[in-house]
């Protein structure tokens, strides 16, 4: 998660030149190494003063900058612009497959009683709790590789941002020294977010707890501290339990949604004075409960009406299809159902078992992208480009249910 959007690090990138990255050390070409290496020194030795006004001691910070070196590669992830926008179907169909549910559905059974208590304590229920848990670390599998010390300095000293960054470098440094977490163990994104929750460090001093009484706040290694600390999170961001996060719903024709937009709430007795229903059949409720009436893909698409409650998911990354996957797959995690209304596409997103099965097909064709994982990266993506030319597609290089199912049918090149 990040509480700056500017910072957000969406699912689908592509880098971008390595020019822009290696601006920052273009010097090196002429005179070896030593002068990047002497700036980052020199900035280093510039924010020694700050980190310890923010309450880094001086042998805390003499530690654990001695041997750091900068990491261009994130100054790039920070600038770089995703290629094209990811459709909403591609998003959620990756983040809310039946595997994520399956998953989840083992992941609530195995923790319960921490999912209960922190439930009881915060006013946040078990799967609202599990969904954020599954969207951020697939359920605590994937943290993130880079180290946080290593990023951070370098954001601090290159690039957009500095000020902020400085501040998330300041704070894992007193995550090192006051809550005596190893260093090798603050991984993440390259922006800085960790840990099972993939909280930034200034968030984990906030917000994060120790719920498993160990005396330690630890996000990355204790599930009952990652589960609480997601609950408290939610709670200060205004969670109330009385509230659902909302529902899909159907519009009758002719409604009027120029007014459609999260912010823009109005009393549930609105909505259903104009005809607005649950899509499921059940009655909206009664009353002036503020909701706001969410179109993620225009009038053709999906709609739902949402409460402050999905403002508080918002908040953990502000975005609002980010918020969507988590409430609806907290729906599914109770055993709701798939959305009423389809997506208005011909050409679905994939889950990833089936992402998976498109990359299996590709490397049958030849092509070198690395283990299946379900990811779609720079590799996967420019040999679905190529494969996508030789079946007479458009070749996009995005992974849809149609270039899934031509690889499926078609020839393998001799
Ligand atoms: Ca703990």
């Amino acid at each position: 998660m990040s509480t700056d959007p500017s910072i957000k690090t969406p699912q689908v990138r592509l880098l971008r030149p390595l020019a822009i990255a290696l601006a920052g050390a273009a010097l090196i070409s002429l005179a070896p190494a030593a002068s990047a290496a002497d700036s980052f020194a020199a900035c280093l030795a510039q924010l020694r003063g700050p980190a310890l006004k923010a309450g880094v001691s001086g042998a805390t910070f003499d530690t654990h900058t001695a041997g750091l070196a900068p990491d261009m590669a994130v100054i790039d992830l920070l600038d770089a612009q995703p290629e094209f926008k990811t459709p909403i179907w591609d998003y959620m169909a990756a983040l809310v497959d039946d595997e994520r549910v399956s998953d989840g559905q083992a992941g609530m059974a195995r923790w319960q009683s921490d999912l209960d208590r922190a439930a009881s304590r915060y006013g946040v229920d078990a799967a609202t709790i599990a969904a954020v848990w599954g969207v951020e670390s697939n359920y605590g599998r994937t943290l993130g590789g880079r180290p946080l010390l290593t990023s951070l300095s370098t954001l601090s000293c290159y690039g957009r941002r500095q000020a902020y960054f400085r501040g998330e470098f300041f704070s894992t440094l007193k995550i090192i020294q006051d809550e005596h977490i190893a260093p090798e163990r603050l991984t993440g994104s390259w922006a800085g977010a960790f840990g099972q929750t993939q909280f930034m460090p200034s968030t984990y001093l906030r917000l994060a707890v120790d719920f498993d009484g160990d005396g330690r706040r630890d996000l990355v290694d204790s599930v009952p501290d990652a589960l609480a600390s997601t609950a408290n999170f939610l709670k200060r961001a205004g969670w109330s339990a009385a509230l659902p996060w909302g529902f899909e719903v159907r519009l009758p024709a002719g409604l009027d949604t120029s007014g459609a937009g999260r912010k823009n709430k109005r009393a549930m007795s609105y909505w259903a004075g104009r005809g607005v229903t649950r899509a499921d059949g059940q009655p909206l409720p009664a009353g002036d409960t503020p909701a706001g009436l969410l179109l993620p893909a225009g009038r053709g698409g999906p709609a739902f009406l949402v409460t402050r409650n999905f403002d508080a998911l918002y908040s953990y990354n502000a975005a609002e299809s980010y918020a969507l996957a988590i409430a609806h797959l907290s729906d599914r995690l109770r055993g709701g159902s798939p959305l009423a209304q389809a997506w208005p596409t011909d050409d679905p997103g994939l889950s990833r078992a089936q992402r998976r099965e498109l990359q299996r097909l590709l490397i049958a064709r030849g092509y070198e992208i690395g283990e299946p994982d379900g990811m779609i990266g720079t590799r996967t993506r420019q040999a679905l480009q190529e494969a996508q030319r030789e079946l007479g597609l458009k070749p996009d290089g995005r992974a849809g249910l149609k270039s899934l199912q031509a690889l499926q049918a078609g020839k393998t090149p001799n």
